[in-house]
């Protein structure tokens, strides 16, 4: 089969540019190694922290806007194409702050925020507990961003796969993508574990294993950065924000499960859980609630966030004609897949330049 363009890697940012692609036209094919959507897409929480997390404005925060902007259409067109609910719900994010430079730090972000035209509330702890009473641990105030929102990042991504193959997506995977093959500057094609295949546009989408084990034709500091997760079951509206805190977070989906995450630790390629891990997240569930901890495990995974140098991704072109990256995405992925998407279906089919500057997140930064 002739591809226009191959995609490699079967996460959200791989299948969330696929689909886009195949409903401009193009004849798409994801390589994926495993399973659609079996790292990093589907270990994630599902937070969509586009103002919460974001430390400073700029071009990432406005990336983070852009993608946020474009969620509500993205899972409505999700859910049309596929006939499967999401779980996207907007009741916002609520920080709780402990200490004093903790609630200093959001003072400050609350403040840049608000001049932007944003929503940020303080809360007092009384509010805190009228309006989220599992919360019942010792913090000094919280901070509501009112517009943000979460996602059911696994039904998402089963979403996602179906209405991309509705829109015409070939799907190829246990398929290692080996080598990029180059001819006279531009991309030919890849190497994979099952032959050699062919397209004149080529874009990497694998996560955290984007540098190929330095066998990508462009240097790509990417690097794995292990979340450990938990999963309790917990009686339905027991926790209605996604509530974070320096030490642990939780959201809770539509059937009850509470999700607990998360550790980021330089571990390789390492996927296992450890005591000191999970005791971490442990502890700081414990801290904001006592009701929540008394709720009955279900399991625990792991996950590799792609992490770069400075926790920006790496979107747009390569030195080499017609090969492409988007990956780095870090703690956001599931955030900034709609954007990333758009951004990168414009360019790869040269049709569009995005309407903001890419170069922020160019491979390049990594040159100096
Ligand atoms: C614990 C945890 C919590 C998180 N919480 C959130 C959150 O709340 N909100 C948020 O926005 N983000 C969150 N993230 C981050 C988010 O999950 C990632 O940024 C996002 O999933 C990255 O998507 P991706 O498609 O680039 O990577 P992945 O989902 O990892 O996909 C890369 C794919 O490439 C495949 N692959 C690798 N090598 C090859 C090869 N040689 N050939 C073919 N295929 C290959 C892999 O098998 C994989 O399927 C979290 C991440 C973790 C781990």
């Amino acid at each position: 089969m002739r591809a226009d363009v191959i995609v490699l890697g079967g996460g959200i940012i791989g299948c969330a540019l696929a689909e886009e692609l195949s409903r401009r036209g193009r004849r798409v094919v994801v390589l994926e190694r495993g399973a659609i959507g079996a790292e990093a897409s589907t270990a994630a929480a599902g937070i969509l922290a586009a103002q919460m997390d974001i430390p400073q404005p700029g071009p990432f925060f406005e990336l983070c806007q852009r993608a946020r902007a474009l969620y509500p259409q993205w899972v409505r067109h999700l859910e049309r194409r596929s006939g499967l609910s999401v779980g996207y719900h907007g009741d916002g994010i609520l920080y709780l702050a402990a200490t004093a430079p903790e609630e200093a730090a959001m003072e400050a972000r609350a403040g840049w925020q608000r001049r932007l035209g944003l929503r940020v509330e303080r809360w007092t702890i009384r509010e805190v507990r009228r309006r989220e009473p599992a919360v019942d641990g010792r913090f000094r105030c919280g901070w509501h961003f009112p517009t943000e929102a979460q996602v059911d990042n696994v039904r998402l991504m089963q979403a996602l796969a179906v209405a991309a193959r509705k829109a015409g997506v070939t799907f190829r995977e246990r398929t290692a993508v080996r080598r990029v093959l180059v001819r006279g500057g531009r991309v030919a094609g890849v190497a994979t574990a099952r032959g050699r295949m062919s397209a004149p546009v080529v874009v990497n989408c694998l996560g955290s294993w984007a540098n190929m084990g330095g066998a990508f034709p462009v240097p790509l500091p990417v690097e794995p950065a292990r979340g450990q997760m938990l999963a309790f079951r917990g009686s339905r509206g027991l926790v209605r924000h996604a509530v974070m805190s320096e030490r642990a977070y939780v959201v809770q989906r539509r059937d009850g499960r509470l999700l607990v995450g998360s550790t980021i630790e330089r571990a390789g390629f390492e996927k296992t859980l450890t005591l000191e891990g999970m005791h971490a997240i442990l502890a700081g569930l414990r801290r904001m609630s006592t009701a929540l901890a008394s709720c009955c495990f279900l399991e625990a995974w792991a996950g590799f966030r792609p992490r770069t140098p400075d926790d920006l991704p790496i979107l747009g072109q390569t030195p080499i004609e017609g090969l492409y990256v988007a990956t780095g995405h870090f703690r956001h992925g599931i955030l900034l897949a709609p954007i990333t998407a758009r951004v990168m279906a414009g360019l790869t089919t040269l049709a569009e330049q995005p309407s903001f500057d890419l170069a922020p997140f160019s491979w390049k930064r990594f040159l100096d």
